[in-house]
């Protein structure tokens, strides 16, 4: 089974998820919308991090962090060192412990 949400949920707010064929980009979002579009032809290891990736710029939009950084090469710089350094530590540990959760029952 292919991982497809259709909806995410971030700081309390509800994102939909779509996906088409022919984007662009790997991905990305419409804050006013509340909409993450997916390109649909990904496999699911690349839709997993565009759709965390997207999320992090969505968590700098609520945040109001954005405002701060004013300016999208800088944000796309910082989310893109989440992805590359913290992201692979977090799926690691999330693996960790999910085998560890497992292994007592
Ligand atoms: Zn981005």
């Amino acid at each position: 089974m292919s991982y497809n949400p259709r909806q995410i949920t971030i700081g309390g707010h509800k994102y939909k998820i779509v996906y088409k064929k022919n984007l662009e980009d790997f991905g990305n979002l419409d804050i006013d919308k509340k909409l993450i579009t997916i390109r649909g032809t990904l496999n699911d290891n690349d839709k997993l991090e565009t759709i965390l990736h997207e999320a992090f710029h969505a968590c700098l939009a609520l945040s109001g962090l954005s405002y701060l950084i004013d300016d999208e090469n800088k944000e796309e710089a910082l989310v893109r060192a989440f992805d590359s350094l913290l992201l692979p530590v977090i799926k690691r540990e999330v693996k960790k412990a999910c085998f560890k959760g497992r292994g007592k029952n």
